[in-house]
């Protein structure tokens, strides 16, 4: 049977734009349906303006530290509706990227819901369009727990487009968004309380950065509140919102920001024309090859619940590109060593695996760990320390994972990842000459292991 497309794509995210260039840069006939922002949750209502964010935030502190080599200003004035208009300037100068990247890739455009009608063909703005497989990359959405008064809180998707900064934001969750969003309100000046329901936050990432960006994070004046949870918010007359904790304490805010995590995006899909199934999780169930259980159609990024990264989307959609039109460059992605940053204020890297799950695998661990203050801090009152850590495999000398808490984490974990991804073990970290003076030296200089 003659179809109108070799690939239906449906979501022009990260993991969604990837395939469908590449699948048309290698000679296929390609359409990509998008029913709200070319670029997906990245660039619309992730990545991107969260680090635009994150840098507005961090001007606070260098105006701070700034009188320690010798400047004196003004007293420095921050307009929030500045920084959201010239983030949305941006936004939209990257969607016009988006659109021209796909059209002139020659990708065929569809700006609409898409839903499956079967499996091999798709609906949008009312006409049917016929595809040899389609592809699902369609992303995530904001989860936000059921509970009373939920509706006065917001999510991510809001908070890029807030109209005033809060004078009082209580963010709740202990993950990537909530952390990150916390450091951008509290940079701004807003009193930010963040409310984890664990005993302590970041769950997954490695113990000593997960302690010391709590240290880090309560000198500087955030109010963390751990083994928290909220029983209800109540709205009231004057517009700010009351809090109840399960154990009965009261907060107020004039902001409630959920960040507990990000479900699948499948609404109105019509995945019930079709055989594909769902994970425990409720993600689109693949195999190795992004297959569903409808051998027509495929799934990448966010929707499969794998590793919720852009980069990662991006692998995924370049892999699935790769093994439909170009078999002989296929390559699978390998999910092991992937770095990941969170642009907390200050800043986390990290790159394989963290103490805890080196032991846990059977390793006879050795550990390197370096705090020390910053030295462009030594001239401020700044107290801030960055703290450096490797992980070593003692019988292999294999450096098994790096975690850092410090400005520019991410981008001196960026360089690690590649020495890790070609097992590069103590001796060659030893063996590398620092540059000097860096932050990222350390790295190379840590000869002794901590006890334990
Ligand atoms: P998406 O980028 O979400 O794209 C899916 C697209 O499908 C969307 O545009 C959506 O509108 C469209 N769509 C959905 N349903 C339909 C339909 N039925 N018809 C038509 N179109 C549809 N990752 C990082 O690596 N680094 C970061 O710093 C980072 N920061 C983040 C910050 C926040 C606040 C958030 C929320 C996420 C962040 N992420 C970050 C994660 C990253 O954004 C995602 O992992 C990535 O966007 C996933 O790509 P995707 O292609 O799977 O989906
Ligand atoms: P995460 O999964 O990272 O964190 C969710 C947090 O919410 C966890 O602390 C979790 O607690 C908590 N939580 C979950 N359910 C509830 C509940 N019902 N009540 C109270 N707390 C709850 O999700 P995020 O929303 O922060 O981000 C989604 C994903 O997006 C990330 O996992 C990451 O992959 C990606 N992302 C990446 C970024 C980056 O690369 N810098 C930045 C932002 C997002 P517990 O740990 O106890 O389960």
């Amino acid at each position: 049977m003659a179809y109108d497309f070799d690939l239906y794509v449906i979501g022009a995210g990260s993991g969604g734009v990837r395939a469908a260039r590449f699948s048309a840069g290698f000679g296929a006939k390609v359409a990509v349906a998008e029913s709200r922002y070319l670029g997906g949750t990245c660039v619309n209502v992730g990545c991107v303006p969260k680090k635009l964010l994150v840098y507005g935030a961090h001007f606070a502190e260098d105006f701070e530290q700034a009188s320690g080599f010798g400047w004196t200003l003004d007293e420095a004035q921050f307009d929030w509706p500045t920084l959201i208009a010239n983030k949305d300037r941006e936004i939209n100068r990257l969607n016009g990227i988006y659109r021209n990247l796909l059209v002139n890739s020659g990708v065929t455009l569809h700006e609409g819901h898409a839903k499956i009608v079967d499996p091999h063909t798709v609906e949008i703005n009312g006409e049917r369009h016929t595809a040899k497989n389609i592809l699902i990359a369609t992303g995530g959405w904001p989860q936000i727990p059921d509970v009373p008064g939920h509706e006065h809180a917001i999510s991510s998707n809001q908070a890029f487009f807030l109209k005033e900064l809060p004078k009082r934001v209580l963010v709740v969750g202990g993950g990537y968004i909530a952390v990150e969003f916390a450091g951008i309100f509290h940079g701004l000046g807003a009193q930010t309380t963040l409310l984890y329901r664990g005993e302590l936050f970041l769950r997954g990432f490695d113990g000593s950065v997960r302690k010391h960006l709590q240290e880090e994070l309560t000198k500087r004046g955030m109010d963390l509140q751990f083994n928290a949870d909220i029983e209800r918010i109540d709205k009231q007359a004057d517009g700010s919102l009351k809090v109840t904790l399960k154990d009965g304490r009261q907060l107020e805010a004039d902001c409630v920001f959920y960040a507990t995590g990000r479900r699948p995006m499948l609404d109105n899909l019509g995945l019930e024309n079709t055989a594909v199934k769902l994970d425990k999780k409720g993600f689109v169930d693949v195999d190795e090859l992004y297959q569903t259980a409808e051998p027509s159609i495929l799934a990448l990024g966010d929707v499969i619940g794998r590793v919720q990264l852009t980069p990662v989307a991006l692998a995924e959609g370049m892999a699935i590109a790769r093994r439909l039109f170009k078999p002989e460059q296929y390559r699978p992605v390998d999910y092991k060593m992937i770095p990941t940053a969170v642009f907390s204020l200050p800043n986390i890297g990290t790159v394989g695996q963290t103490e805890e799950e080196a032991r846990e695998a059977g390793h006879e661990v050795q550990v390197y760990e370096s705090r020390f203050r910053p030295m462009k801090l030594t001239l401020t009152e700044c107290q801030e320390r960055t703290l450096m850590k490797l992980v070593v495999d003692a019988k292999t000398d294999k450096v098994l994972g790096c975690h850092m808490v410090g400005p520019d984490a991410g981008e001196i974990v960026q360089g690690l990842a590649i020495a890790l991804k070609a097992g590069a073990t103590k001796r060659h970290f030893d063996e590398t000459i620092g540059v000097h003076p860096t932050a990222a030296e350390e790295f190379v200089t840590m000869r002794t292991p901590v006890a334990g």
